[in-house]
């Protein structure tokens, strides 16, 4: 749904509750407290009450949007705003656009970038490589960034990111405290069936993939190798500098703390670009909770 959809398909409150609650119960709407299917909406509060144990209850109450004073309008603007910001967009743009403070704007973001959480495990063959991103700590003494560096790796402005895709098919990003076997392997093993093909570099935490995964192809940089039959980490490396340039147009000055929610981001806009990434987001909202 875009911008236009919103302000001429929705004239008041209710009927954003109303889009909220046909997601939320596609079947019926149940009382949260006692699961009844006997609900009244109110007339003059935007609220729900139950007919068996007069529970009162709100489309929002434990869902990303509760407990959040903003109307539910304001919060449909900005996932519009942002399901088809391609290269992504800056809270303080988001304050604008929406005509929230910048703090709301913020924590928007973040709580619907937490919906945005891809839980997928991958399969077929999978190409895993790694990438340094972040910067806004460059132009800091060596202290400052020892201090604002949540994972004290040794590239102290840098954060490993991993990156995991299937050919033709989806994405997996997870940022990681540090790039060594004892992080990455427990990772691979969770996210990606073991009857898959994987394709890595010669990087010594993907040695001896073949003992834990059908077959793994080892692509060797070093000896300026680009391909072995057929396979390579093209999709991969493609996909890191789409991650690269969308860092330095809109996010040049993310924090290392908030790295992986703008990976969550990047990631979910990655894997939902050809579907109706509005109203899966606003689905996500309802099902998963608050849980900021
Ligand atoms: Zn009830």
């Amino acid at each position: 749904m875009n911008l236009h959809e919103i302000l001429t398909g929705f004239q008041t409150e209710w009927d954003y509750h109303n889009y909220l609650i046909a997601r939320r119960w596609p079947d019926g709407i149940c009382c949260t407290n006692c699961n009844s299917g006997t609900i009244y909406k109110r007339t003059t509060e935007l609220r729900m009450k139950c007919g068996t144990c007069n529970h009162s209850f709100s489309s929002t109450c434990g869902t990303v949007f509760h407990n959040t004073k903003l109307p539910l309008s304001k919060w449909f603007l900005a996932i519009s705003v942002i399901v088809h910001a391609k290269k992504g967009i800056s809270s303080l743009q988001l304050a604008r656009t929406i005509g929230v403070n910048k703090n709301t704007a913020w924590y928007m973001q973040m709580r619907l970038r937490n919906a945005m959480k891809e839980d997928i495990t991958l399969s077929g063959i999978v190409e895993v490589d790694e990438t340094y991103v972040g910067g806004a700590l460059g132009n800091m003494t060596r202290d400052k960034k020892q201090k604002r560096n949540p994972f004290k790796s040794g590239m102290t402005h840098k954060i490993p990111v991993l990156g995991m895709i299937e050919r033709g098919g989806q994405v997996l990003l997870q940022v990681i405290p540090k790039a060594n076997k004892e992080i990455i392997r427990p990772i691979l093993r969770k996210k990606i069936k073991p009857k898959s093909t994987l394709i890595t570099d010669g990087f010594g935490p993907y040695r001896t993939l073949d003992k834990e995964f059908d077959k793994h192809i080892s692509i060797n940089h070093e000896q300026k190798q680009k391909a072995i039959g057929g396979y390579n980490l093209s999709s991969i490396e493609g996909f890191f500098s789409t991650i690269k340039r969308a860092l330095i147009g809109q996010y040049h000055q993310i924090h290392p703390n908030n790295l992986a929610s703008y990976m969550d981001e990047i990631n979910f806009k990655f894997n939902h670009a050809n579907q109706d990434s509005f109203s899966l987001l606003i689905s996500r909202c309802v099902t998963i909770g608050a849980v900021l």
